[in-house]
């Protein structure tokens, strides 16, 4: 299955991004505070009181997991893009990566690249869409399975090969990747890959998703060639 991925029509830059997540992070605040408010009451019974308390939990763990989707790595103020070398920016996101991987029991390959590929972005941007798209790679793989990165220079291009061995996806569920809120994980954001194929949208990367159910996931990135 082969399929480029079209234009997200409505989130067009990471910026008209940011004012969807800030809403989609204040609901759970602003359902906690209302717990808050109700958990003040004296009167109110123990069994309704743990209610709240756990309802409270969840909405703030929702929280917590938006902006770890989301904000991982944004810094608040603005950055500028500038040129960022891949194996040198890949070093840095496998350090995060690794640790996570090792947990689910997942090996993880990297092969960097002879030569050095530059791409124009923001360093930290860049890492929040790969990891999560490596996150995405280990917790769709069963323990003992496999990440593989690669780095190579395809007709001039600096492509970033993502793939992973676990279930994959099928067409239906390919279509849907992506689009916001779409998740098969029960305590799943469905924020995570809009965020990287908007990131990427931004460095005007070409983003192809190869995925065989039960086989496996190809996220295949294209960079635009350097300018000189
Ligand atoms: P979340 O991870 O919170 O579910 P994402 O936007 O990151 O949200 O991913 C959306 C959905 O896309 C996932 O729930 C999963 O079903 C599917 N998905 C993403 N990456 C992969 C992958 N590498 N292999 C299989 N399914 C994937
Ligand atoms: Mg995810």
């Amino acid at each position: 299955v082969e399929q480029e991925l079209r234009e997200l029509e409505h989130l067009k830059t990471v910026s008209q991004l940011a004012a969807s997540i800030s809403h989609e992070v204040r609901n759970p605040l602003t359902v906690t505070r209302g717990f808050m408010q109700i958990l003040k009451d004296a009167t109110l019974g123990e069994e309704k009181r743990r209610q709240y308390f756990d309802l409270s939990l969840e909405e703030l763990d929702r929280a917590e997991r938006i902006i770890t989707d989301y904000l991982t790595f944004a810094k608040p103020a603005l950055e500028q893009a500038e040129p960022l070398e891949l194996n040198a920016e890949l070093r840095r996101i496998v350090q995060v990566i690794l640790p996570f991987a090792s947990m689910e029991n997942i090996a993880v390959e990297v092969l960097p690249s002879a030569e050095e590929l530059f791409v124009r972005g923001e360093g930290n941007r860049l890492h929040q869409a790969l990891i999560n798209v490596m996150k995405n790679g280990i917790e769709a793989t069963p323990a003992g399975g496999r990440l593989t990165i690669r780095l190579l220079r395809v007709d001039g291009r600096p492509v970033l090969i993502i793939e992973d061995s676990g279930e994959g996806m099928d067409e239906d569920q390919l279509k849907l990747l992506g689009t916001p809120y779409y998740t098969t994980k029960d305590k799943g954001t469905g924020l995570g890959t809009m965020v990287a194929f908007s990131i990427l949208r931004a460095m005007e990367a070409d983003i192809e998703v190869d995925s065989v159910p039960g086989r496996g996931t190809r996220f295949i990135l294209s960079f635009p060639a350097e300018a000189d």
